[in-house]
């Protein structure tokens, strides 16, 4: 790799798509971007190989191929690192083996993240490749919080604890709500509210995740787009003993026919409200519980925060869905919460406050942006690689190691 490389290709290989941008880190530009989906599907790319030589191959056409002497790495999104990866890590076989081990844990996600991080290995064998764990950012929670209250050995045996997910949004939106604040990440309190199709809230304590909503899968916490977050374990022996249900089916039923679609037939935002104005009774009591659950972990992490610096919405539906925003913090003046109506109705990509001068609480928008965390997290660990191998030849003394792998 050149030294002047300045340029990062930033993969997100999921199920049935892949996702990409190359940023330049001199100014975090964005010179491509693009989706290949439907993957395994007949009008798609007939499997994650092909989606990425497809990627290659239109990042070629743009004069942005791989083969470039100022890409400098590749950053892959991977969903679950379990308890192993605490950080971006520099990928080499021992890490990818790693990642294989938790397929258990990640079944559907783990899988595709690793075909990505092969064939991309594959096409440039010689680039440094980075993996970026969603699961990494929540690490720091205590044991109080990542542990359910059932029979350590079995839950040790199986890995069973609370990991979340959307870590990468999480420490985004956290240090740039510190920025919005004119504050350090380790001065403020913060709980940010990452409402997209999927949907987490976590509670960060300068700078550190102390809790979060999601746990041993993206199914526990909020009402989602489909999945139904918390319920009662027992709904699911019920559906197997009453309803004849498998699990496989229990499964499917939870995440992809419940939430928002389950309970009134749509999972976007904009046609929920939309019917909800119309009289919509369904509409709007898949709203209101959508609303309940968000208020009863905003009261939650209030609680194990202790103190609040600030309240931030993002993603999709928390960047986009005033009322949703506003009937979020209804009624919660008492804890110091409250939405300026005319701020919260400005339409903007920009972070930006939406609380009255003086609340005590500021309730913020914060747009995220995964790729370029990725990007940043990743071009950080080769540069500071870099750094090492060039002092080290200097000196011949010093390691090169920085593979983050804890
Ligand atoms: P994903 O989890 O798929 O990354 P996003 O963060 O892109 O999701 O959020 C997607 C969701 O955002 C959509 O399902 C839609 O409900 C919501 N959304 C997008 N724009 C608006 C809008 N203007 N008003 C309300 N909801 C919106």
């Amino acid at each position: 790799m050149s030294d002047r490389a300045t340029r990062v290709l930033v993969l997100n290989s999921g199920s049935s798509s892949v996702k990409y941008q190359l940023l330049d880190m001199r100014d975090s530009s964005r010179l491509a971007s693009g989706l290949v989906e439907h993957i395994g599907e007949p009008d798609g790319a007939a499997d994650h190989d092909a989606a990425l030589k497809t990627v290659a191959d239109e990042l070629k056409r743009d004069g942005l191929g791989l083969d470039s002497e100022e890409l400098a790495a590749i950053g892959h999104r991977v969903v679950h690192g379990g308890l192993t990866f605490t950080e971006p890590t520099l990928i080499d076989d021992t890490v990818l083996a790693e990642i294989e081990s938790l397929v258990p844990l990640a079944p559907l996600h783990n899988p595709a993240n690793l075909t990505g991080i092969r064939t991309a290995r594959s096409l440039r064998p010689d680039l440094p490749q980075v993996a970026v764990f969603d699961t990494a950012f929540h690490t720091t929670m205590p044991e109080s919080a990542a542990r359910y209250a059932i029979d350590v050995e079995t839950a040790d045996a199986h890995r069973i604890r609370r990991y979340g997910f959307h870590g990468t949004s999480h420490a985004y939106v956290s240090r740039k709500s510190a920025e919005l604040l004119g504050r350090e990440p380790s001065e403020v309190n913060i709980i940010v509210l990452h409402l997209g199709n999927g949907a987490s809230a976590s509670a960060v304590a300068g700078g550190r995740c102390v809790d979060t909503s999601m746990g041993l899968t993206p199914l526990e916490g909020l009402v989602m787009g489909t999945r139904s977050g918390d319920i009662d374990p027992a709904v699911v022996f019920h559906l197997g003993r009453v309803a004849g249900m498998s699990l496989d089916e229990v499964d499917e039923l939870l995440n992809k026919k419940s939430g928002l679609t389950g309970l009134c037939g749509a999972n976007d935002m904009r046609e929920i409200l939309r019917r909800r104005d119309e009289g919509d009774g369904a509409a709007r009591l898949a709203f209101e519980i959508y609303i309940h659950r968000l208020k009863k972990y905003i009261g939650a992490y209030i609680a194990v925060l202790g103190r609040v610096d600030a309240l931030v919405f993002t993603a999709g539906v928390g960047e986009n869905a005033a009322p949703v925003r506003e009937a979020a913090v209804a009624g919660l003046e008492g804890l110091g919460l409250a939405v300026d109506a005319e701020r919260n109705a400005v339409r903007s990509g920009l972070p930006r406050v939406i609380s009255p001068d003086g609340a005590r609480v500021t309730v913020a928008v914060v747009p995220t942006d995964e790729e370029l965390e990725i990007a940043q997290q990743t071009y950080r660990l080769i540069d500071e690689d870099r750094k090492n191998s060039k002092n080290s030849k200097n000196s011949k003394t010093g390691t090169t190691g920085a593979t983050g792998a804890a």
